[in-house]
């Protein structure tokens, strides 16, 4: 049994605010999309995960999911209707016999919900999870209430909906082919084309995101779960030094900051991201930047320090791990650090899949003591908190 997945994710959804579609936002150090995706990659019962995304999205949505094994996403239309027929049509070359069609803005759909949507799907043509309302229901047009409406029987729908495939793909044909338009979710589709349709309880977690707030509480909520799931707290310690040369720039955190000197080192001699990536891989026991990349070897000559820290950060992964917090201190005369540090933060939260809040930089000079004092190089310390399963 072949059960295909699309993960619908064609709005702008700029009522977030943000500057960039929901989808797109970070909860727990990564992008919406991410986690929603990964839920679906994870599961074992799924075997093929097709994102849908909007026209203009496409570097927006291959940063956001680096890392994972998707298939090149497909373009969506100007409605959900019509991306999600479009989603639909993409995954028929799998022929699968069972698909799903799910928000990407609900990132914490759990695996369980997952299974439930394909096992119902033996007993009916589609199933849709949901929640049966709780509150009392006003009918209220213009403002003023007119009557109390029933609410028992009433559920708000939520994804993954799961549909026999051949039914769905048929919905959306007879649907496109009489110009239907407007039915805002699969359901409505397959209701259009008279296919019974299982209600199935859903979870309170499945929530679409879809205001700043909803941003903010599942960030929170994000970050909770991936700490509570690691509670093996370890934390690892770097320092670096590297001398002054002739130059115009010094590269700190990734960073060029224009100075009459540069750093000497066989790659582009970013001390601060030097002491970071060594104090991952102290926390976990990975040796240090000499034993993944041994100055001996010319490959690594002039690179950038950015493959460095990648490599300790696959390392924390590989184990599960993640990032609680970074402290970096630079110690140098000069050039002057601090109006770099924003850029700094924010260059490296990406890195790190964390939020930037979680990463400090701070500076100090040495008050002209020793040779940092003397300006002949900079100096850098860096402690790492990481969490293991
Ligand atoms: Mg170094």
């Amino acid at each position: 049994m072949t059960v295909a997945a699309v993960i619908v994710a064609g709005g702008s959804g700029l009522r977030a605010g943000g500057g960039r579609p929901k989808q797109y936002q970070l909860i727990g150090g990564r992008p919406v999309i991410w986690w929603t995706c990964r839920a679906f990659l994870e599961h074992p019962s799924v075997s093929h995960v097709q994102p849908v995304i909007g026209e203009g999205h496409e570097a927006m949505f291959a940063e956001a999911v680096t890392g994972l094994d998707l298939p090149l996403p497909v373009i969506g239309g100007s409605t959900r209707q019509e991306s999600c027929r479009i989603g639909i049509e993409a995954v028929g070359r799998h022929r699968p016999s069972k698909v799903l069609v799910h928000d990407a803005a609900r990132p914490f759909v759990s695996a369980a919900l997952i299974d439930d949507v394909i096992s119902w799907l033996d007993r009916f043509p589609a199933a849709v999870p949901g929640m049966p309302v709780a509150e009392t229901l006003k009918f209220a047009p213009g403002g003023l209430v007119s009557r109390t409406v029933d609410r028992a029987s009433i559920w708000t729908a939520q994804t993954p909906q799961g549909f026999t495939y051949d039914g769905i793909l048929a919905a959306y044909r007879k649907a496109e082919a009489e110009h239907t338009q407007g039915l805002t979710d699969d359901a409505s589709v397959a209701e259009h084309a008279g296919i019974a349709i299982s209600m199935i309880m859903g979870e309170p977690e499945n929530r679409k995101l879809t205001t700043a707030d909803d941003i903010v509480l599942a960030d929170r909520d994000m970050t909770g779960r991936q700490l509570q799931a690691r509670p093996d707290m370890r934390v690892g310690q770097g320092i670096d030094v590297h001398p002054f040369e002739e130059g115009d720039a010094v590269i700190l955190c990734g960073i060029a900051i224009p100075h009459a000197r540069k750093l000497k080192g066989h790659s582009d001699a970013d001390v601060a991201m030097h002491a970071l990536t060594d104090a991952i891989l102290g926390a976990i026991g990975e040796g240090d930047i000499g034993t993944h990349f041994p100055p001996s070897d010319p490959q690594w000559k002039g690179a950038q320090s950015r493959i460095f820290l990648m490599k300790a950060v696959d390392l924390l992964e590989a184990r599960h791990g993640i990032i609680a917090n970074a402290d970096i201190t630079v110690l140098a005369e000069a050039p002057k650090v601090s109006p770099h540090v924003a850029a700094m933060r924010a260059h490296l939260a990406p890195l790190l899949h964390v939020d930037p809040s979680r990463i400090a930089i701070k500076a100090t000079t040495m008050e002209k003591l020793g040779a940092i004092g003397r300006k002949e190089g900079i100096m850098a310390h860096a402690t790492v908190t990481v969490r293991l399963p």
